[in-house]
């Protein structure tokens, strides 16, 4: 069994139980209490008391990471004193053995944790560390570092995969988040979890809350296979959020995970290699964003993987795939997909109540030339739709549609400029004007001119006009307000967003996908 252990820094007596309280409320079944700054006896004797769960006494010294300033004699008082009030664990650091041998007659090996620490970075010597930690008379070896890169986790799992005594093994740091979630699925002695996000005693804890909600801690085993999202910055994706509710909802054993990889080809490669070839991770699937999707495609295609057509077309993978049936040779099998474009067409085809190939009836204004635009561009030429791009920058507008005139559709380029002139059927925003912070904003707000000509404030809309914010946050932008003003037909950025991640739930687990679930998690968090 792998604990949950909320750390609680102690400032007075009574704040202490009032956290624990909270904390045993909320699902610890552990509680550490840091004595770093308890300035007598007689708080720490009161707080073990009257600790709702067992507790670990942890006293920890700046040099370590923590705040004590004591000399390592009045250190180890403080902890024989939570000991013998009945401290179920005290925490001493191998570097204070080293010091102060003496420190190991504060408590019977079978209650010791030894650990240590490198908030600097990976330690130099880590598995002749893990030795030592081993080798010391406790029960419990702990090492934590703060992660270089998402890569130092398979070595925290490797630790632990290969223990010889109960083991904690973390990372810190963004980049460490897996290994504090996934410490159950290898059989970690705990995890810590703040109570909550400015109750943190080490950088990178996720909170309980978060832990047991949001990353399904108590269905992880095991068996649970993993999936994440690989981006960089990952911090506030939705991404986890909407796929573990949807493994809860239909009982499948995986979690999601938020996987910062470094934007650049050699990280991505890196990061792939690591983790693909880790098999007790049971890495099983992938969403890929940005700035990785062209990395992805590259990945694949070096290593001979099935890529599905259109994403091919589209130059970028967001999908990945990993077989991990017993047959495969070499363990794991990749493929790559495009979601993106099937939720482009979906989300028109099944507001107009049409099939794909009447989109060659349309004609479509695609507004920007990015990524997203380049994926509407694809999905919607490859159908025979009559495509106008508009982009701020006209050369990239110029050079994608030279790209896909003629495969299936027309495809031609405008100037930004003159998008109010429009006359298309269906208007596709693609670019991120209107998205959050800068919700006043709308692509058809008048462009600065050069020229002293007058621009009309916006397109001919009517009732037969399909207006499409890619955008989803905010979930009603300024563009959807103004189309809704004439009456035209309007879908927002939730409508794609949804759609695409309902894709890669099938793809990954071959169920069919809760998307009102998934679309309830988006809309709740969007609100917040
Ligand atoms: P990207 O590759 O960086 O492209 C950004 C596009 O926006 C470019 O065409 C850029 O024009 C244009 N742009 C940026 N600021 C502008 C401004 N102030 N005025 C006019 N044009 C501007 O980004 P992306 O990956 O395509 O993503 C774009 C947006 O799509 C995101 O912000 C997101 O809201 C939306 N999106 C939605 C979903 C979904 O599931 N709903 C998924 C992916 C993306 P230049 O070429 O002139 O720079």
């Amino acid at each position: 069994m792998t604990h949950l252990c909320v750390p609680i820094f102690v400032h007075t007596v009574e704040q202490a139980i009032s956290d624990a309280v909270q904390a045993a409320e909320r699902g610890a079944d552990l509680i550490e209490f840091r004595i770093d700054m308890a300035s007598n006896e007689s708080i720490v004797r009161d707080v073990v008391a009257r600790s709702p769960l067992p507790c670990i006494a942890t006293c920890r010294p700046e040099r370590e990471g923590g705040q004590s300033a004591y000399p390592d004699d009045y250190r180890t008082t403080l902890l024989v004193t939570a000991r013998s009030t009945g401290a179920a664990y005290c925490d001493v650091e191998l570097e204070t053995l080293r010091r102060w041998p003496d420190a190991v007659n504060l408590a019977p090996p079978s209650r010791l944790i030894v650990s240590a620490h490198d908030f600097a970075g990976r330690p130099a010597k880590l598995y002749g560390l893990v030795s030592d930690l081993n080798a010391a008379p406790a029960s419990v070896a702990k090492v934590v570092w703060t992660a270089r890169s998402i890569r130092d986790n398979i070595e925290a799992f490797e630790i632990l995969v290969n223990r010889q005594r109960s083991t904690i093994a973390l990372c810190m740091g963004e980049a460490g988040l897996i290994s504090r979630v996934l410490a159950k699925k290898f059989g970690a002695f705990l995890t810590f979890a703040s109570l909550s996000q400015s109750q943190e005693t080490a950088p990178g804890q996720v909170t309980i809350d978060d832990l047991k909600r949001l990353y399904r801690w108590d269905a992880i085993n095991a068996n649970t296979k993993v999936y994440g999202v690989v981006a960089s910055p990952v911090r506030h994706s939705m991404s986890p959020a909407i796929h573990n509710a949807a493994f809860d909802h239909t009982g499948f054993d995986g979690v999601y995970l938020p996987m910062l990889v470094e934007p650049s080809y050699e990280s991505f490669k890196a990061f792939m290699e690591t983790f693909v070839a880790f098999e007790p991770l049971h890495l099983s699937g992938l969403s890929v964003t940005i700035p990785h999707k062209e990395n992805a495609l590259r990945y694949l295609q070096s290593k001979g993987a099935e890529v599905e057509d259109l994403a091919l077309r589209i130059g970028a993978v967001n999908t990945i795939v990993i077989d991990r049936d017993a047959s495969v040779s070499g363990g794991a099998q990749l493929r790559g997909f495009n979601t993106d474009y099937a939720a482009i067409l979906d989300s028109i085809t099944s507001k107009l109540n049409i099939t794909r190939d009447r989109l060659k009836d349309y004609r479509v204004a695609v507004i920007g030339a990015g990524g997203t635009g380049r994926t509407a561009v694809a999905a919607l030429a490859h159908y025979g739709a009559t495509v106008v791009v508009y982009n701020r920058t006209k050369e990239r507008a110029d050079a994608l549609a030279a790209e896909f005139d003629g495969r299936s559709g027309k495809v031609v380029s405008a100037r930004f400029e003159k998008l109010c002139d429009s006359c298309c059927h269906i208007f596709i925003n693609t670019t991120s004007v209107g998205m959050h912070p800068k919700v006043d904003e709308s692509p058809l707000d008048p462009v600065e001119q050069t020229s002293a000509s007058s621009v009309e404030p916006r397109p001919a809309f009517g009732l037969d006009t399909l207006v499409f914010d890619t955008v989803y946050n905010p979930p009603q932008t300024k563009l959807l307000k103004q189309a809704a003003e004439t009456g035209a037909k309007t879908i927002g950025g939730i409508e794609m967003f949804v759609r695409q991640a309902a894709r890669q739930f099938e793809l990954w687990t071959g169920l069919p996908a809760p998307a009102d679930v998934m679309r309830r998690i988006v809309e709740s968090r969007l609100a917040r």
